[in-house]
């Protein structure tokens, strides 16, 4: 009778591996990240499954681009999906957090996680995923989603309430405007010219040293 049981557990599981895709591979030190994504996910209700998916960091990608997706043009290919990461950009976004608190993630289920690096990764599910765009649209100056092609990461030092707020519009799929309008109010922030100071800032070095967040618009 046992073996009987077994048997049959053997042949299902092997049933199995041969229906699926591949399992998602991802690097060790991208690994907290994604797992922090998976949860912010599952508390906005998406599973966001990412069998398939490959999750690294490699040398360089070129043009000063942080990070990019490559994903099949057919949504339902089961063709593997590769989310990489610049290393030069990892470590300047790891060493940058581990100075300064203020880059780091907070009111999340992990800590001390760099921001930027999970703002850059946020975009390029957002992309892969979820199959969404760049959008710039702005409130007041601040990037109103996580899909703006400028990095966003000064702005939630900023407006803390911003990171909460791109998680929702990512995963809940609630308005940009809306979610952003309510997080501005709600971080009495005084510093408004400091912000837009850094959002030029940040937009200015960008062009003048040609830094892309991703080369997704030109694929
Ligand atoms: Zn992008």
């Amino acid at each position: 009778m046992n073996k009987h049981i077994a048997l049959i557990f053997i042949s299902l599981g092997m049933f199995a591996c041969g229906q699926e895709q591949a399992p998602a591979v991802v690097d060790e030190q991208l690994a907290p990240y994604i797992t922090e994504l998976q949860a912010q996910a599952a508390k906005y209700g998406s599973a966001m499954d990412l069998t398939g998916y490959e999750v690294k960091i490699v040398p360089s990608i070129g043009n000063n681009v942080i990070a990019q997706c490559a994903q099949p043009s057919d949504p339902d290919s089961d063709a593997a999906r590769e989310i990489s990461v610049s290393q030069t950009y990892f470590d300047q976004f790891v060493a940058q957090a581990e100075l300064d608190s203020s880059y780091r993630l907070s009111g999340l289920t992990s800590y001390g996680l760099s921001m930027a690096l999970y703002l850059t990764l946020l975009h390029e599910i957002g992309h892969c995923y979820f199959r969404r765009d760049h959008d710039n649209t702005k409130v007041n100056n601040v990037p109103a989603s996580s899909m703006n092609a400028y990095a966003s990461h000064s702005w939630v030092r900023i407006y803390p309430s911003l990171l909460d707020a791109y998680n929702r519009n990512m995963f809940g799929q609630a308005d940009a405007v809306a979610l952003v309008t309510a997080a501005l109010s709600n971080d009495a922030v005084a510093s408004v010219d400091q912000a837009l100071s850094i959002d030029e800032a940040i937009e200015q070095a960008m062009n003048e040293e040609g830094i892309m967040l991703d080369a997704h618009d030109h694929e």
